[in-house]
C-alpha cells in the first residue's frame, strides 16, 4: 500500500462510519483497489475470492463488460432525470421486465433507492390501501410478521425486524408496534408438519381486524440466521392472508433473481404475494435501486382513495444509470443460463459443505441454491476471523455464529473449494471464536 492510500485509510478510520461498528474503536476496513469477476484486489496486494457478492448484490461478477457498457451508454444520454412528470426508456424497459418475470398479478411497479425504502414503500402501500378501501377497514394499521426476520434499517422496516436482534429496545419509544409470530421451525428439506403454522394462525384469528399486512422473507430468513424454511409454511401464509383479508408482502430483496434456485423464492410455494420488494441483485451490484411491485387492485384502490395517489416520491426514483444496468443484468441471467449456473453452484456447495457437519464447532452446515451457511456453536471474533480470511485469500464476512457465502453466479468449483477450505481452516482456530 502506498503512502497516500495509508493516509486515506487512516482518515477512514477516524472519520468514516462503517456499518455496525464502533466509531471510537472500529473494526478494521480493508482498502479495495479494484474488483474483477469473482475477485477483489486489495491495496495491500492480496487478491481475494469473493464469497459475499457485496451483500448479495453482485450477480454476474464485478466489472462486467456488458454492465459497464450499459452504464457508459446510458451516461452519454443522461445519468438521471426527475421521475415526476418525466420518464425514460431504461425505467420503462425495466418495469416491463419486472412485471413479466415476477409472479402473476404483480402489475404495478414503484421504483426507489434501496431495499429498506422498498420495504417502507410496501408497508405504506398496505396501510394506504386499507385507509382508502372503506371506513370499516380503517382499523387495519398494524403489521404482522415472524421472528428472526430482517427487512432493513429504516424505522418502519426496523419495526418488523426481529424484536431481539432488531434493536427494538433501543428505539422502543418511536417504533411502530407490530405483531410477531414464532419463526418457522421446519426446515426446507424436512418433512412438513402443519403444526408449524399454528401460532401464526392464532395471531391471524385474533388480530386480523387491526392487521394491514403480513410481511415475510420467502423461504430464506437471511440476516436472521440463514434459516431455510419449508415452502408449505409460505403457502399457509398465503392462505391465512386470503382468509383474513390481510395483504401479503414478500420481501425478495435478498432471495430474488435466482439466489434460492427459483427466479423468485415465492415460486417454491407457487404463490403470488400482493406486494413484492426487490433490491440487491436487481442492481447487478452496481448502483443502488429497488422496486416494490403490487397488484392492480391495490394500485386502483389507493388511487381512488382520499389522497388520489400514493404518497411517496424519492428524488432518485427511476435513476437512469441504475435502471440501464439492471436491464443489462436481467438480460445476462438468461444469456448465461442462470438455472444451470445456480444448479452447478448448489451441487458444488452441497459436496463441499456437507463434510463440515462433522466439525465439533459446527451446529449445522446447509445449502440452498447459491447460499451456503455454516452455523457454528460459538459466535465469531469478527476482527480476527476477517484477518484470517484475508490471509487465506478469501472475502467472507461472518456475523454472530454464522459463516456464510453467497458468491456471484460465475464462480467455479475451484474457487468454491478455496472458500470452503478457508472456512475449514478457521473452524480449527480458537482465536477466531469468542
Ligand atoms: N430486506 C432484506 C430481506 C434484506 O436482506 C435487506 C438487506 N440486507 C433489506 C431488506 C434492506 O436492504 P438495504 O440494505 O438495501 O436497505
Amino acid at each position: 500500500m502506498n503512502k497516500k492510500q495509508a493516509n486515506q485509510l487512516e482518515f477512514d478510520k477516524n472519520h468514516v462510519w462503517h456499518p455496525y461498528t464502533s466509531m471510537s474503536s472500529p473494526l478494521p476496513s480493508y482498502m479495495v483497489e479494484s474488483a474483477h469477476g469473482v475477485t477483489i484486489q486489495l491495496a495491500s496486494g492480496e487478491t481475494l475470492i469473493d464469497g459475499m457478492s457485496s451483500w448479495w448484490s453482485v450477480l454476474h461478477g464485478y466489472n462486467h463488460p456488458k454492465l459497464n457498457a450499459a452504464l457508459i451508454e446510458q451516461s452519454t444520454k443522461m445519468s438521471h432525470v426527475m421521475f415526476g412528470g418525466l420518464t425514460h426508456p431504461s425505467a420503462i424497459e425495466l418495469c416491463k421486465k419486472l412485471v413479466s418475470l415476477t409472479p402473476t398479478g404483480l402489475e404495478k411497479v414503484f421504483l426507489s433507492d434501496s431495499g429498506s425504502v422498498a420495504v417502507e414503500v410496501a408497508m405504506k402501500m398496505a396501510l394506504q390501501y386499507w385507509q382508502s378501501k372503506s371506513a370499516e377497514h380503517k382499523t387495519k394499521t398494524k403489521l404482522l410478521t415472524v421472528r428472526n426476520g430482517y427487512h432493513g434499517d429504516t424505522f418502519a422496516a426496523m419495526s418488523v425486524c426481529d424484536p431481539v436482534t432488531g434493536m427494538h429496545q433501543l428505539f422502543e419509544q418511536v417504533l411502530m408496534k407490530s405483531h410477531f409470530a414464532p419463526a418457522p421451525t421446519i426446515g426446507f428439506y424436512q418433512p412438513w408438519d402443519e403444526s408449524d403454522t399454528q401460532a401464526l394462525a392464532e395471531l391471524f384469528a385474533q388480530y386480523h381486524s387491526e392487521i394491514a399486512a403480513f410481511i415475510i422473507e420467502p423461504i430464506v430468513q437471511g440476516t436472521g440466521g440463514m434459516r431455510f424454511y419449508h415452502p408449505n409454511y409460505l403457502k399457509a401464509c398465503r392462505t391465512l392472508c386470503d382468509q383474513y383479508q390481510v395483504l401479503l408482502i414478500a420481501d425478495e430483496i435478498a432471495t430474488g433473481f435466482g439466489r434460492t434456485g427459483k427466479l423468485f423464492a415465492c415460486e417454491w410455494a407457487q404463490i403470488s404475494p400482493d406486494i413484492m420488494c426487490l433490491g440487491k441483485t436487481l442492481t447487478g451490484g452496481y448502483i443502488t435501486l429497488a422496486a416494490t411491485l403490487c397488484t392492480e387492485e391495490i394500485a386502483r384502490t389507493i388511487s381512488d382513495g382520499e389522497a388520489g395517489c400514493f404518497m411517496h416520491g424519492p428524488t432518485f426514483m427511476g435513476n437512469a444509470l441504475a435502471c440501464a444496468v439492471a436491464n443489462a443484468s436481467i438480460e445476462l441471467l438468461s444469456e448465461n443460463n442462470w438455472q444451470q449456473q445456480v444448479a452447478t453452484i448448489e451441487t458444488s456447495l452441497k459436496c463441499l459443505f456437507t463434510p463440515l457437519n462433522q466439525h465439533s464447532r459446527v451446529k449445522d452446515a446447509r445449502v440452498l441454491g447459491t447460499i451456503g451457511a455454516v452455523e457454528c456453536t460459538q459466535s465469531v471474533n469478527v476482527a480476527k476471523i476477517q484477518q484470517r480470511f484475508v490471509e487465506l485469500g478469501v472475502w467472507i464476512r461472518p456475523f454472530g455464529k454464522l459463516i456464510y457465502i453467497i458468491p456471484p453466479l460465475i464462480i467455479n468449483h475451484a474457487q468454491l473449494q478455496t472458500l470452503t477450505n478457508a472456512i475449514t481452516t478457521v473452524l480449527d482456530e480458537d482465536d477466531c471464536f469468542n
